[in-house]
């Protein structure tokens, strides 16, 4: 199964109807007649050879692990790869992100209706979860997919919606999301980039950092104040859709991170830069309501995310330990080595079941946004600590950048500690 694709992915879920993958199994087992093949129970990580085998967990079926198999070459062979030269260059190539679109992997949810292939939730964690498990965190595939293009399809009319969203699906047209001011972080109602109207266009100013896909993104998502005057802050902000080319919209320098190496985080600056009316994404003094609708879906990719991170690095160190010899045996026959890394199972699959009912519970509309804070706190608090005492069974090669566990370890510092407990 090599190219499932745009095509493997429209067989599966094309049927004009989006079925949650879990509920059509359970439709499936539940009209099975008597002495008819029933296929086995998938067994759960904890019981399966590795953390990142294709064909467990029970919210996933076979058309997720074929579409898996195709996600993990894709990752394989057009990835993994060039990641060491994107590092260097502190972004990704254009050509991956159209490879992606080719091969289906970029707004997986997007409905038919609009141009996408109409995949369920799971299918959409399948992509960032494998991409975890290549450990390459360049490429900005699922804020692009399943932060940015949602905004789109939720918010945005007809035209908006016909005009990006083929291109976001070729990879084309890469999208960002600008909310982070030097001044307003995790308060984002203390934004002070502004639209003012002029006319029936607005005039936009002000300045963003830390913009993820902001140095290559062709259409970014720009939260600004609207309305000084509203009886809160949150009532008198809007999104904006700004296009890279529009005058008065510059891009600055890519930032230079500890970690994230290959991922293009960016200063935008906006001088006098002309909309017309048709930018505005959604309801004039909406744009914070429309911010803390798409939170719970957020939460859970980056807690989806965070655990599969841990796994990758669990199944990394576990083949180091097995291999690494010291005191005339290989030092995962030493037994506290063997009791680390079985506290580290545990808490993995602790934590794998938790998210993987969070994904469940979103796929059928019942994720509340407090469920979805714990999943995101717990899992990068796990990651990192993952991270950390993953590095440390890897001694001092754990800390030079060849070996795996140093990038994953510098990647997962992220996560809780420039959190935005306020906003996310
Ligand atoms: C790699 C990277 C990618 C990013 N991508 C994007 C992006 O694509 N788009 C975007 O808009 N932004 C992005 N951000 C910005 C990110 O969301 C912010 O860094 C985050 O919201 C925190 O804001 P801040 O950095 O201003 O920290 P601050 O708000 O200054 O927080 C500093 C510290 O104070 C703590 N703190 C703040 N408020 C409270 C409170 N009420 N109670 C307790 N503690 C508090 C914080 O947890 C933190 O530890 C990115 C950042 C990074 C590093």
């Amino acid at each position: 199964m090599i190219k499932t694709g745009i095509l493997g992915l429209r067989n599966v879920f094309g049927r004009g109807q989006v079925l949650s993958a879990a509920a059509a199994r359970l439709q499936h087992s539940q009209a099975q007649p008597e002495g008819q093949h029933v296929p086995p129970a998938r067994p759960e990580t904890s019981s399966a050879k590795s953390l990142m085998d294709i064909g467990t967990r029970r919210i996933f079926n076979e058309d997720h692990d074929l579409f898996r198999e195709s996600v993990r070459r894709f990752f394989l062979e057009e990835v993994i790869p060039n990641h060491k030269e994107w590092e260097k260059a502190g972004q990704v190539s254009r050509e991956v992100w159209e490879k992606a679109g080719e091969q289906g992997l970029l707004g997986v949810m997007i409905p038919e209706q609009h141009g996408g292939i109409g995949g369920d939730l799971f299918s959409a964690a399948v992509t960032w979860e494998e991409q975890m498990y290549s450990n390459c965190s360049g490429p900005g595939f699922s804020l692009h997919s399943e932060i940015v293009m949602p905004y789109i399809v939720n918010y945005g009319s007809k035209e908006q919606i016909d005009r990006f969203i083929p291109d976001m699906m070729a990879g084309k047209c890469i999208g960002a999301i600008a909310m982070t001011e030097p001044g307003a972080g995790s308060d984002l109602q203390g934004v002070r980039t502004n639209a003012k109207k002029d006319g029936n266009d607005w005039i936009l100013n002000g300045n963003k950092v830390f913009i993820t896909n902001g140095w290559m993104a062709d259409l970014v998502v720009v939260v600004a104040v609207t309305n000084r005057e509203a009886k809160t802050a949150a009532h008198g902000i809007s999104l904006f859709l700004v296009e890279d080319g529009m005058k008065g919209f510059h891009k600055g320098r890519k930032l230079e991170k500890i970690g994230l190496k290959a991922q293009d985080t960016a200063e935008l600056f906006f001088e006098d830069v002309r909309l017309p009316a048709s930018a505005l994404l959604g309801g004039l003094n909406k744009g914070f309501y429309y911010l803390m609708n798409e939170l719970p879906q957020e939460r859970l990719l980056i807690a989806d995310m965070a655990i599969a991170s841990a796994e990758f690095m669990f199944e990394e160190t576990r083949n180091y330990v097995m291999q690494r010899k010291a005191f005339g045996k290989t030092i995962a026959h030493l037994q506290t080595v063997q009791h680390k890394l079985a506290e580290l199972k545990t808490e993995i699959c602790v934590g794998r079941s938790f998210i993987d009912n969070c994904l469940q519970l979103h796929a059928e509309k019942r994720l509340d946004p407090s469920t979805a804070s714990m999943g995101k706190y717990w899992a990068s608090d796990l990651q990192n600590k993952v991270a950390t005492q993953c590095l440390q069974l890897h001694g001092g090669w754990g800390y030079m950048w060849e070996y795996p566990i140093a990038k994953a370890f510098v990647d997962s510092v992220f996560s809780p500690s420039t959190e935005a407990p306020t906003r996310s």
